[in-house]
């Protein structure tokens, strides 16, 4: 596998790759994606087969433009007042790490979308991103990147190249180093294409934020709280209720995802603070507050230095900083995880903002 630089001139051989059906992963500001030309099934079939990902799990379409948006959502379809939201919403949030779930376009293959009617799709802010998708158009057509996240299936999502290098190595064909991911989760998802909007998916744009342009979202019915991890009911069917009928997950929203090796415990603060230091267990605290908390009542357990310098004890944030704490929360686990300890401890967030998608991500880590 190759690996460049995110160089213009680099990031063109990148693009020349995905034109030719090849596989290229790239960095976003939310995670590392693997990118291949949305147009080409056979493109597409290799990402599911790299990742192991099911073919019932819908891939995210990343353009860089309006005529991308157009080549392949069909906006057209959608009521008027959908329609203004749409472009509200796109207007709002793009480029940037929202996802929204909208009408498909005839031609793009079945497989980017695991058979919906529906498309999601977004426009990624980072510049690399940018650069690749517009390089990566071809014949007078906007470039059209589908893009799943660059790790295998189920594992914890990449936010720096050497992720990417470790979970897929050779069965790719390049990365783009652009260093660490700054927003670190997902991006959001946002269903407009049911009858009722909702997010699919809490991510890199707070439903706070969103809602100021959309009004209250009520919560989506479902959405990953009981868990289709073989496919399930979402195998196959048809979306004639759309994907967001009562009883209707999320295609592809897995109560088990993101997880690492050693299983994950979650605790809230207090909890967090009161427990005792396992000989082979791991800490993933949010602030250094916690931390403190954690390591006063048992300072034994460090000698002289004190936790700072401990590996089996992260702080996501010291300063308490939600967006910092997205940020290191793949890197962090991922550290965490590496010597395999027997259990790691991690602190729930206040549910709030960004909190919503650090938790939903620790959730289901959790569940592995
Ligand atoms: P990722 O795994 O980050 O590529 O995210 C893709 C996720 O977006 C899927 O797992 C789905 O939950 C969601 N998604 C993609 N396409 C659709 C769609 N057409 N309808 C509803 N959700 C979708
Ligand atoms: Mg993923």
């Amino acid at each position: 596998m190759l690996i460049l630089r995110d160089t213009e001139q680099e990031i063109r051989r990148a693009a020349e790759i995905i034109k030719r059906g090849g596989l290229a992963a790239f960095p976003t500001e939310t995670v590392y994606g693997l990118g291949a030309d949305a147009f080409n099934a056979r493109a597409l079939a290799r990402v599911f087969e790299v990742k192991g990902r099911p073919r019932f799990d819908p891939l995210i379409v990343h353009i860089a433009s309006r005529s991308g948006l157009e080549r392949v959502a069909r906006l057209s379809v959608l009521s008027p007042a959908r329609r203004a939201l749409a472009e509200k919403c796109a207007s709002a949030f793009w480029p940037g790490p929202l996802t929204l779930v909208l009408p498909k376009q005839p031609e793009l293959p079945g497989l980017a979308t695991a058979g919906l009617s529906t498309v999601a799709v977004r426009w990624p802010g980072h510049p690399a991103a940018r650069t690749l998708i517009r390089l990566s158009a071809g014949a007078g057509k906007p470039g059209a990147v589908a893009a799943p996240s660059a790790n295998p299936f189920g594992r914890l999502s990449p936010t720096r190249a050497e992720h990417v290098v470790e979970g897929l190595g050779e069965k790719i064909d390049c990365v783009i180093d652009g260093g660490p991911c700054p927003v670190g989760v997902e991006s959001t998802v946002l269903d407009l294409a049911s009858p009722r909007i909702a997010i699919l998916r809490p991510g890199g744009v707070t439903r706070e934020e969103l809602e100021t342009i959309t009004g209250p979202i009520r919560p989506a019915l479902d959405a990953g709280a009981s868990g289709a991890e073989h496919g399930g009911q979402n195998a196959g069917e048809p979306d004639a209720a759309g994907p967001n009928a009562p009883g209707r997950l999320s295609p592809g929203t897995l109560k088990s995802h993101y997880a690492p090796l050693s299983p994950l415990v979650l605790h809230d603060e207090k909890e967090m603070a009161a427990l005792p230091r396992e000989q082979d267990g791991a800490y993933l605290f949010f602030s250094g507050k916690s931390r403190d908390a954690w390591a006063g009542r048992d300072r034994a357990g460090y000698g002289e230095t004190g936790p700072d310098g401990d590996p089996a004890a992260l702080v996501l944030s010291e300063t308490g900083r939600v967006p910092e704490a997205a940020a290191n929360l793949f890197e962090y686990l991922r550290r965490l995880d590496g010597p395999r300890p027997g259990r790691i401890h991690a602190e729930i967030l206040p549910e709030e903002g960004l909190g919503a998608a650090i938790n939903d991500r620790l959730r289901r880590a959790a569940e592995h």
